[in-house]
C-alpha cells in the first residue's frame, strides 16, 4: 500500500496560541507533497515535521482568512533555498492570485538580492508561481490529477467569507476529507461520505463563552464581542460528531481548534468531551507537527 499521509502543520486558528500554529497542513500521497494553506508558524514546521520544503510541487488554499495564509512568502523562501527548481503550482478560490501577488510583490527586492548573493546557486524557476483560481462547487469536483492523486473541491459555508473551499484527496483506493473552515453544511456531509479520514474545524462553544465570560471580567469587551461573532461560521465539536456519524467516515481528526487547546491534559479532554456519543469511530486532536496515516478498509 502506497503512502497516504496528512502531516499537520498547524493546528491553530487565528487566537493566539504557544501551541497551536494557524492553519496548515501537508498531504503526502507517494511522492508527491501538497501543502494545504499556510497560516502563521506553519512554514516553520515543514522541517520539524520531517519535510523538506522543496519537496512541495503544489499549493492549495481553502480561503483567504488571514489564519490560512500569511506564513506562504516564508514558506516560498524555505522552499527556494532548499532547492526547488521549478515553480509551485498554487490553486484556490477567487482571491488567490491576487494573494500570491501581493505576497511576490512584497519579496521582490529580497528576490533580488538573494540572487545577487548567491548567483546560481538558487535556480531563479524556484521562486515561481502559477497559480489557478477555482470555481466554487457545491459537489466534489475534480481540479488536479497527477500520479494517482485525485484533488477535488467543493464549497463550504464560511459566510461571509465566499468562497470557501473544502477539498477531497483520493489516492489509492483511500479518500481524505479536510472540511476548511465551515458551519455545517450539506456539501461536507456529501464530501464526507464513506471517507477514510476527516479532517474537520472544531469549536467548543461551551470553552469559548467561558472565554467570552473571563474577558467581560476584566473589561476586555472588545476582544470578547469579537469573540461572540465566531461561532457564526465555525461548526461546534457536536456537530461535527454528527455529521462524521452521518457520513460514516471512518476516522475523525480535529484540528483549527477554537478556543486553542494544549496539547494534553484536562482542557483538551473536556475540548472533545461527548462526542462519542453521536461518533463512535476513532476521534483524535492533531497536534502540530504530527502525521497520520490514510487508513482503509484493509489496514
Ligand atoms: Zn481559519
Ligand atoms: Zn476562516
Amino acid at each position: 500500500m502506497e503512502q497516504f499521509d496528512v502531516v499537520f502543520l498547524g493546528t491553530g486558528s487565528p487566537l493566539p496560541s504557544p501551541d497551536r500554529c494557524g492553519a496548515g497542513h501537508v498531504l503526502v500521497a507517494g511522492r508527491q507533497h501538497v501543502l494545504v494553506d499556510c497560516g502563521w508558524g506553519a512554514a516553520r514546521k515543514i522541517l520539524a515535521a520531517g519535510i523538506f520544503p522543496s519537496e512541495i510541487g503544489t499549493a492549495i488554499f481553502t480561503h483567504m482568512h488571514s489564519d490560512h495564509i500569511t506564513d506562504f512568502p516564508d514558506f516560498l523562501f524555505l522552499r527556494w533555498t532548499s532547492g526547488a527548481r521549478t515553480p509551485l503550482r498554487v490553486y484556490g478560490p477567487e482571491g488567490t492570485g491576487e494573494m500570491v501577488e501581493g505576497f511576490l510583490h512584497a519579496l521582490r527586492r529580497d528576490i533580488g538580492f538573494r540572487l545577487a548573493h548567491h548567483g546560481d546557486k538558487l535556480h531563479p524557476d524556484g521562486i515561481l508561481v502559477e497559480v489557478t483560481e477555482i470555481s466554487p462547487t457545491s459537489r466534489p469536483e475534480p481540479f488536479f490529477q497527477r500520479e494517482g492523486l485525485v484533488l477535488e473541491r467543493f464549497e463550504v459555508d464560511h459566510f461571509p467569507v465566499v468562497p470557501a473551499f473544502g477539498y477531497r484527496a483520493r489516492f489509492d483506493g483511500r479518500t481524505a476529507v479536510l472540511s476548511g473552515d465551515t458551519t455545517f453544511t450539506e456539501s461536507l456531509l456529501h464530501a464526507a461520505e464513506g471517507a477514510d479520514m476527516l479532517v474537520c474545524e472544531a469549536l467548543n462553544t461551551r470553552m469559548l463563552e467561558e472565554r467570552i465570560r473571563a474577558l467581560r471580567a476584566i473589561g476586555r469587551d472588545l476582544q470578547a464581542s469579537l469573540f461572540e461573532d465566531i461561532p457564526s461560521y465555525h461548526i461546534d465539536v457536536a456537530d461535527v460528531a454528527r455529521l462524521a456519524a452521518r457520513a460514516g467516515v471512518r476516522q475523525l481528526v480535529l484540528d483549527h481548534l477554537i478556543p486553542p487547546v494544549p496539547s494534553a491534559g484536562p482542557e483538551l479532554d473536556r475540548f472533545t468531551a461527548g462526542m462519542e456519543a453521536a461518533f463512535t469511530g476513532p476521534i483524535r486532536v492533531a497536534r502540530d507537527t504530527e502525521r497520520i496515516p490514510v487508513t482503509g478498509a484493509a489496514s
